[in-house]
């Protein structure tokens, strides 16, 4: 799959891009051995390093359909960014109680952290304030639909079929409508699919999907940076960005999920291949944050990795200019990304390491042999839901003059 066209595309590599890739790739090592933890050479695609960013070469056309697909979905963060809107979600949220539980919720967390000795509380006012906000989100304000009951006399309903919007509803963004028909009196009921959160949040009704457009919208409206977060096999959520811990947080507002990323795979015994958080600032693949087992991760046959590398810097590059436009701005962002990619790796290795010793126990067991996991060894990372490897020294000068040839178009 990966590189089964690298070379063809219309921008030959640079040079020295391939030379501060492999010197990123050397320091990863180093940085794995001083923990000796990691193998590198075990990884698989997703991370066979050095990858490379490359543009889709010109006789691929499904690496440049989804190009053209992901740079359309990365405009759909955008969207929320729009003050008078967001004012007017805004208006939908009961602050003053989500900022008392919030507050309530601080001191229970501090309370915990002086029990346990420790000088910080695991979260913060901003993050209880979101774990507010989706607790009223999905107990009281948005209302999962599967087939919308009957509007006469509220009796279930069964899907006829797909039918076109009415002008009135394709002017509210729905693409499609379904159609429903009551299974007591007979008569239809509509189910427009809406696509701007704007509707969503009028209508206060939907699927997984809808819950995360409009679950990143309304953390948009109290001013918390917030992704979109797509998942090629069908699903969508919210990250969140973690001042307190300075890391993305995963967030399920269908599910009322916090910061179970490894939830998808271990729950759902879901399988996935590509999951990109979307945020007014760029792209970023975040799919080893959520594939918490190697046999969990599909094929990724859609693009060469280079291909997909280089699809985010693009949309980072398209993006960014406009949300961070000063130097600093964009320094602390890059910084976030450099720590991001460093974070992402380090629990992938950890995630194939654990899978590693797993299989090793288990053949070991096999066999008759005693089996008994070396805890020393990796333990606990897949345990305890992101937050394992997150506290993994990331360097502080984390090296922002030392790659800037892998941003060709924009940098710091
Ligand atoms: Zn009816």
């Amino acid at each position: 799959m990966a590189g089964n066209n690298s070379g063809g595309g219309s921008y030959p590599l640079d040079d020295h891009v391939k030379s501060v890739a492999r010197d990123l790739q050397h320091r990863f090592a180093q940085m794995s051995n001083r923990d000796q933890k990691f193998d590198l050479h075990v990884i698989p695609d997703l991370l066979s390093q050095p990858v490379v960013p490359e543009p889709p070469a010109q006789d691929n056309k499904e690496a440049q359909n989804f190009e053209k697909y992901l740079i359309a979905m990365s405009h759909i963060p955008l969207n929320y960014e729009n003050p008078g809107l967001l004012d007017e979600a805004l208006q939908q949220i009961p602050l003053d109680r989500l900022s008392q539980e919030a507050e309530e919720e601080v001191e229970l967390f501090q309370a915990k952290a002086a029990s346990l000795g420790r000088s910080k509380p695991e979260w913060s006012h901003q993050e209880c304030m979101v774990r507010a906000l989706l607790r009223w989100f999905r107990r009281s304000f948005f209302t999962f639909v599967n087939n919308p009951p009957c509007s006469e006399c509220l009796s279930p309903t069964n899907k006829v079929r797909n039918v076109a919007p009415t002008p009135e509803e394709r002017a509210h963004s729905a693409t499609w409508v379904e159609l429903y028909a009551c299974v007591t009196c007979g008569a239809y009921e509509r189910f427009p699919r809406y696509t701007e959160a704007w509707q969503l949040l009028r209508v206060k009704r939907g699927r997984a999907g809808d819950f995360a457009n409009v679950f990143t919208m309304l953390c948009r409206a109290l001013d918390i940076r917030a992704r979109w977060v797509w998942c090629q096999e069908d699903y969508l959520w919210t990250e969140i960005y973690s001042e307190h811990q300075q890391r993305w947080v995963h967030v399920d507002s269908c599910e009322e999920a916090w910061d179970m990323p490894h939830m998808y795979y271990k729950n759902w015994g879901k399988k996935m291949s590509y999951v990109i958080a979307f945020l007014r600032e760029g792209a970023v693949d975040v799919t080893r944050r959520y594939v918490g087992s190697p046999d969990a991760l599909l094929p990724r046959t859609r693009c060469p990795e280079g291909v997909l590398k280089f699809i985010m810097k693009e949309i980072t590059n398209l993006h960014r200019p406009k949300y961070a436009p000063d130097g600093e701005t964009r320094l602390r962002l890059y910084r976030e990304d450099v720590a991001e990619d460093v974070q992402l790796r380090s629990l992938w290795s950890a995630t194939l390491e654990q899978s590693r010793r797993l299989k090793a126990a288990a053949a070991a067991a096999a066999r008759g042999g005693r089996s008994s996991p070396d805890n020393k060894s990796g333990a606990n990372m897949m345990g305890s839901p992101a937050t394992g490897d997150i506290k993994r020294p990331i360097p502080e000068d984390a090296p922002v003059p030392d790659v800037p040839s892998l941003w060709p178009t924009y940098g710091p």
